[in-house]
């Protein structure tokens, strides 16, 4: 008498066969079936009963020339056990899930294995759903690119972002209307940019962008300071506790940084290498006491300097109405 689980057709087998969660076919050397459990029937609308004995490939002519058929072939002579890749091969098998008519197909991770029965070769087929495991590496994935749209850094210059810039500058002015403190703004602009791209190609002006803004994030010394990218070839400085004249020498050691890059710039623009126009501002509680004014007044000066010949700084002065 043989042991129970031991002998193929033993009742315990036969329903261990049946209640497996995942597909086991078993072909012979002939590419025939020879098994066909219970979990490959539901999925594939086909009975074991219909399918032993019949050609796995003619049974799932989609499946000639495929990886599959490669795979069983070469386990078959090889005799060396054969893995698919769920990647390249998503779902060869035509397997919907259980109690369902058509819709998505159920994606699978196979494996092949080839093994000896007497003098005959035979090869297992086993076939897993991994729907639910993809389907959340699916969701996974799409959640990280949600976070990374919601991030605080800027994508290709590794910088602060314009919704960081933001953030900051709100939290600072709050701060200064608070403390009473001082609180300067930085608005800069990369000269003749579009002639850069022109001549250079936008990869390269892609790369010009990354290492002004590195050597822009560098020129700032304290740990409040704040270097972001704006938009575009623009950036933008927080500068918390700055007066006007100490964040007018910031923007000149900025100004001096970037031109000593010695970047070559395109010959139709102003200089022969890459140079940047800076406007300041400052917080004043009595004319320049929220973000917009402050911005709006970075922006006039930094207007300002490109229209004096670009390559400079320029600090936003308060005009007096009733001036002499
Ligand atoms: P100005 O000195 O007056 O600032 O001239 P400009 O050519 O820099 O100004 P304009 O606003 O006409 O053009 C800005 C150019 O910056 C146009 C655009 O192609 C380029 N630019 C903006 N964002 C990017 C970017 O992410 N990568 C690259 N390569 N170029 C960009
Ligand atoms: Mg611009
Ligand atoms: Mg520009």
């Amino acid at each position: 008498m043989s042991e129970p689980g031991t002998s193929p057709s033993s009742p315990l087998s036969a329903r261990v066969l049946g209640l497996a969660q995942l597909g086991l076919i078993v072909i012979d050397a002939n590419l025939h079936i020879v098994m066909w459990n219970q979990w490959m029937a539901s999925r594939s609308g086909r009975s074991a009963q219909r399918v032993t004995g019949q050609d796995l490939f003619d049974l799932y002519g989609e499946l000639r020339g495929h990886r599959l058929e490669q795979a069983v072939l070469s386990a078959l002579q090889s005799n060396l056990p054969q893995q698919l890749s769920p990647t390249l091969n998503p779902s060869p098998f035509p397997l919907y899930p259980a109690g369902s008519w058509g819709g998505e197909r159920v994606e699978q991770q196979v494996s092949v294995t080839p093994f000896n029965e007497g003098k005959e070769r035979y090869c297992l087929i086993e076939v897993s759903d991994i729907s639910t495991i993809v389907g959340r590496e699916r969701q996974l994935r799409s959640q990280a690119e949600q976070l990374r749209a919601q991030s605080y850094v800027d994508g290709l210059t590794g910088i602060a972002n314009r919704r960081h810039f933001d953030v900051a500058l709100d939290r600072e002015l709050r701060r200064a209307i608070r403390n009473e403190g001082q609180l300067s703004l930085l608005l800069m602009d990369i000269d003749s940019f579009k002639a850069y791209n022109d001549h250079f190609g936008h990869q390269q002006g892609d790369a010009c962008l990354t290492l002004v803004a590195e050597a822009f994030a560098a020129s700032l010394q304290r740990p409040a300071d704040l270097a972001a990218r704006y938009g575009g070839e623009e950036f933008g400085a927080v500068l918390p506790d700055t007066s006007g004249e100490q964040a007018a020498l910031v923007a000149e050691t900025i100004r001096a940084r970037i031109a000593s890059l010695n970047l070559k710039h395109s010959p139709a623009a102003t200089r022969p290498h890459v140079t940047m126009s800076i406007g300041v501002a400052t917080f004043d509680k009595d004319h320049l006491a929220d973000a917009a004014a402050m911005l709006a007044a970075a922006d006039s000066c930094l207007y300002a300097a490109k229209k004096a010949g670009r390559d400079c700084v320029i600090v936003y002065q308060h005009q007096q109405e009733n001036a002499a």
